[in-house]
């Protein structure tokens, strides 16, 4: 009876944590979790609850500091995370296959695959506050309103996703955009400062905002913590129209879709 092979090593990789500049080590999925993960229905708030369960499971050295799942998904942001799943997956699959393009200018789409670490860029955050930080940003249009924006971790994710998923007027992509905002406040000339920062009142503030302050809350965003991280960049010609652009690949969108078609 097959109990497990002796002394095999799975192949592992390291990666450097791009935000928090911790080192993790992950291994390779197995047929059998990868096969756990094809069975798996999942919705797309679940999906990166999978996620995150699929990295921790496969790290066989984390830092000191991590000690349990609940460590995990607080200290790790969900830039450091794209780091640690192109990890998992280039440790498993090498290649980066069956990823799904949607072509910009005819529309349609097609699959590529590449070679995972020739796409692979890194662009380290230069200090070591990003969980701490805090940058606040006065809006441009709604005039004495200031938003407070952080760099969110995997349980800030979790959170909002299990607060608001079931809520009327929410959806992912709203959730997602606004995991970037710790609160908002203003500043009334006459009565008391005004604060919002419950996950609910964030989106109803958020979604009652002039898209220009939407798009200053996300330039600065881009400006302070979002350009530090990794990069998967390529370029690709589209085999219906035969237009050429470049790419950034986003593994969390695409993960599942590809261990799939594996
Ligand atoms: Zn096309």
């Amino acid at each position: 009876m097959f109990t497990s092979f002796v002394n095999l090593q799975y192949p592992e990789y390291e990666i450097i944590t791009p935000q928090t500049h911790d080192s993790y080590h992950v291994r390779t999925l197995t047929v059998q979790e990868e096969e756990r993960l094809k069975a798996s229905f999942v919705t797309p708030s679940k999906i990166t609850e999978h996620l995150n369960k699929c990295i921790y499971d496969s790290l066989v050295k984390k830092p000191e500091k991590i000690k349990t799942y609940d460590d995990f998904l607080k200290q790790v942001t969900l830039k450091d995370r794209d780091a640690l799943l192109y990890g998992l997956y280039h440790i498993t699959y090498e290649d980066i296959r069956n990823y799904e393009v949607q072509c910009g200018r005819c529309s349609k789409t097609y699959q590529v695959t590449v070679k995972a670490s020739k796409t692979f860029n890194t662009h380290p955050y230069p200090d070591e506050n990003v969980l701490q930080r805090k940058v606040e940003v006065p809006l441009p249009i709604s005039k004495g309103v200031t938003v407070v924006i952080k760099q969110p971790t995997m349980f800030n994710e979790l959170i909002s996703f299990k607060t608001l998923n079931n809520q009327p007027g929410t959806n992912i992509d709203i959730i997602t955009e606004t995991l970037i905002i710790d609160s908002f406040k203003q500043s009334p000339e006459d009565g008391e400062d005004l604060i919002w920062d419950d996950p609910t009142d964030i989106i109803d503030a958020y979604l009652s905002l002039p898209p220009l302050d939407k798009k200053k809350i996300h330039s600065e965003y881009k400006d302070k913590f979002g350009q530090y991280g990794i990069f998967l960049k390529m370029r690709s010609t589209c085999i219906h129209c035969g237009e050429e652009e470049g790419l950034d690949l986003d593994l969390v969108q695409n993960f599942f879709h590809m261990v799939y078609e594996v």
